[in-house]
């Protein structure tokens, strides 16, 4: 009996013990842990992937996750074929980002509905990371992935801290800040970019990132664009084909003024920028906090 009462914790006892442990809040000066979502493999470079690389090369922990697989992204090719082609596609665009993770969930593309599981997927996904940083598109678009994937990211925001909600993983101690990826949509209202970041110093790397999304950048969004017989067959030709489509475009002027706010006038010789919109459903960041969550501005 007097042994019993000193036995030491099981295995699986102690793997309880450590579940049931909140994740950290990471200190001042620890690396950030950033995590973008997007609904398809390459949306997330799409709308962050200059900021991302920006973070990753000063060491700090970016991952994207991608909710669909990309199975129905192709005029000629689909299911798991293509899914595992795009899977690879975005590791690859992934290594060139430098970024730490790229993880592409097997929903099936063109078919994601906010349901109860992802949203536990994401859930997880966010504790998992011990993000501080959560980013997603807003729940206006007009592609219902994209919509759904700003509706379920959003879902998130307060759900990762209560513990009895997937009480498998851990929950957050503290609330990340969520924000919004830029897009052009008016209703129900504008994005407003509330943090502008200047991507000149990665544009490059970007480019490279979209690059590595053949299957998107020179085969279906040609295609679905009806320019599929402009894109140049030669790889230095159509890299400069996709340098001029996707850099270089004049910036927006709200965008523009957000530059300003936090470049001052350096930001007049800006080129390349990408912005963001903080979801007020999240930790609610003042101007220090996000001068330390997007570290480029000094
Ligand atoms: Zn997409």
């Amino acid at each position: 009996m007097g042994s019993a009462r000193i036995r030491p914790p099981t295995l699986a006892g102690l793997v309880l013990l450590a579940l049931a442990v909140p994740a950290a809040i990471p200190a001042a000066d620890a690396p950030l842990r950033v995590i973008v979502f997007g609904a398809h493999p390459d949306d997330c470079d799409l709308d962050a992937g200059g900021t991302a690389a920006l973070w990753a090369a000063k060491g700090h922990a970016v991952k994207f996750v991608a909710l669909t697989n990309g199975d129905a992204g192709h005029q000629t090719e689909g299911g798991g074929a293509l899914a595992k082609r795009r899977r690879a596609e975005a590791q690859e665009a992934g290594r060139r980002l430098g970024i730490a993770e790229y993880e592409v969930l097997d929903n099936h593309d063109g078919e994601l509905e906010p349901t109860l599981a992802v949203r536990q997927q994401v859930i997880r996904r966010i504790r998992q990371w011990n993000a501080e940083v959560v980013i997603a598109p807003r729940p206006n678009d007009y592609h219902p992935d994209h919509r759904y994937t700003g509706v379920l990211v959003q879902d998130t925001a307060y759900m990762v801290m209560v513990p009895n909600v997937c009480p498998d993983t851990p929950p957050l101690r503290r609330n990340p800040v969520f924000l919004y990826s830029q897009d052009g949509f008016e209703r129900p209202n504008p994005f407003r970019p509330d943090v502008a970041v200047a991507i000149d110093a990665v544009i490059d790397k970007k480019i490279q990132a979209l690059d590595a999304h053949v299957s998107q950048v020179y085969e279906w969004l040609p295609w679905v664009d009806g320019v599929l017989d402009t894109v140049p067959r030669d790889q230095a030709a159509r890299l400069a084909w996709l340098r001029d489509q996707r850099s270089g475009h004049p910036i927006a002027e709200d965008v523009r003024r957000a530059l300003r706010t936090w470049y001052g006038a350096r930001a007049g010789t800006v080129r390349n920028a990408e912005a963001f919109e903080v979801c007020e459903y999240g930790r609610r960041p003042t101007e220090a906090d996000l001068r330390r969550l997007f570290p480029f501005f000094d």
